[in-house]
């Protein structure tokens, strides 16, 4: 239930400063008051809420993730979208682009729709901000988790149907800017304020380049499935520019990385931290279903085949040794990723808020509504501890998870 709030006693991480001991006050699901000290007269018929010197943060925003607590974007029903908004919210996700993987068009475009309806027609726990398409406009090479049998170059009169029928809820669309007809799907995506993404690539300098001009502004899970730099085939051991270096050099291009140390070692986050500017720098999940469920859970696909879960990845179980146990897919959660970030980039807590909040916000677009804590904006807020577990969410002002 939407009713006004004061939020006090906490660490309130505002937009601009942090103050050490500060409110917050809701009311018609925005932020109508930040500040230092005990709560002004002005608030005190709001029902109030002591965080115990708590850390009062923007809610989290996970633009790239597939799933949570055995339910899969790519094939769940209306139902089970809406629980998962509610898993979501369980780790202080107030907003989320879900994502689908690579499967024929027909399937990916209902599924959006899908998602679509619930948008429109839902509202517990994590808000949708819009979808993600990640495949199968993809580099066969590159392909990851992204099963072969379904990758295709962006064919223009695929590109307009995907755009007419679901063009609407899409925010963003991962490809490999070296495939046919990319920047003409770059063009239409920037035509209709979808962010145009790399990923799953292994693209020239001069193709990465090409598409950044159409409009290409982020980079998907950077580390993984993108490789960099190529050997000069003319020149032993003289290396040729990338994607990388042209998304490195170029400023309004943002960088996401997985919050895991698998999926990406650890010294990337700092060298992201230290060569991107500060609103260019984003963390996620690409959560797969295994994600929120205790640790060894085995999960079973149609096709067969068996992963468990351990320490926020899905491993692989396979009686051939040789494979038993590869890394399939992540399962980390974003606070989890949070807390892993501001220790491997050494970051202030308010600091790595940041790549969790406001520049996700920014990246598509909705930073004047949310991603952080402004009067204002959105209340899409959150209490948790240094640690990042979180005990309290809020979403649109209405409190969706409560552990206080
Ligand atoms: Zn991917
Ligand atoms: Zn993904």
């Amino acid at each position: 239930m939407n009713t006004n709030l004061v939020l006090y006693n906490g660490k309130v991480v505002a937009e601009t400063t942090t103050l050490e001991n500060g409110y917050v006050a809701v009311g018609n699901g925005r932020i109508l008051g930040i500040g230092e000290g005990p709560v002004p007269k002005e608030y005190k018929s709001y029902e109030p809420i002591d965080v115990h010197g708590k850390v009062i943060s923007p809610g989290l925003i996970d633009m790239h993730t597939h799933g949570i607590t055995n339910i899969d974007f790519m094939n769940a029903s209306y139902e089970e979208v809406e629980n998962a908004l509610r898993e979501y919210a369980k780790y202080g996700v107030t907003s989320l682009a879900p994502t689908t993987l690579s499967n024929p068009i027909d399937i990916i475009v209902r599924q959006h729709k899908l998602i679509r309806e619930v948008k429109n027609t839902s509202s517990v726990g994590a808000m949708i901000i819009g979808t993600h398409m990640e495949g199968p406009w993809l580099a066969a090479r590159c392909r990851g988790g992204h099963d072969l049998v379904y990758l295709q170059s962006p064919q223009p009169e695929v590109v307009d149907h995907v755009l007419r029928e679901v063009g609407d809820i899409l925010a963003s669309v991962t490809y490999a800017p070296e495939l046919d007809n990319s920047v003409y799907l770059t063009e239409q995506l920037s035509l209709h304020g979808i962010l145009p993404v790399f990923g799953h690539t292994e693209a020239t300098f001069e193709e990465a380049q090409a598409s950044i001009l159409a409009g290409a502004r982020h980079v998907t899970h950077m580390y993984d499935t993108t490789l960099g730099y190529k050997e000069n085939p003319e020149e032993a051991l003289v290396m040729m520019p990338g994607m990388e270096t042209a998304v490195l050099m170029d400023d309004r291009v943002s960088i996401e990385l997985i919050g895991c140390p698998v999926h990406v070692p650890k010294p990337f986050f700092k060298f992201i931290e230290k060569v991107k500017p500060h609103n260019k720098t984003i963390v996620v999940t690409d959560s797969l279903v295994g994600t929120g469920l205790p640790e060894q859970t085995v999960l079973s696909y149609e096709d067969g085949h068996q992963v468990y879960v351990e320490d926020g990845v899905l491993r692989m179980i396979n009686d051939d040794p040789a494979i038993n146990g590869n890394l399939t897919g992540s399962a980390v959660t974003l606070n989890v990723a949070l807390r892993r970030l501001k220790e491997y980039a050494e970051l202030k807590l308010s600091r790595a808020i940041e790549w969790a909040s406001l520049n996700p916000a920014t990246a598509l677009g909705v930073e004047r509504r949310t991603g952080s804590i402004k009067v204002g904006k959105d209340a899409d807020i959150i209490v948790m501890d240094e640690d990042c577990v979180v005990s309290l969410t809020i979403s649109k002002g209405t409190v969706v998870y409560d552990n206080m």
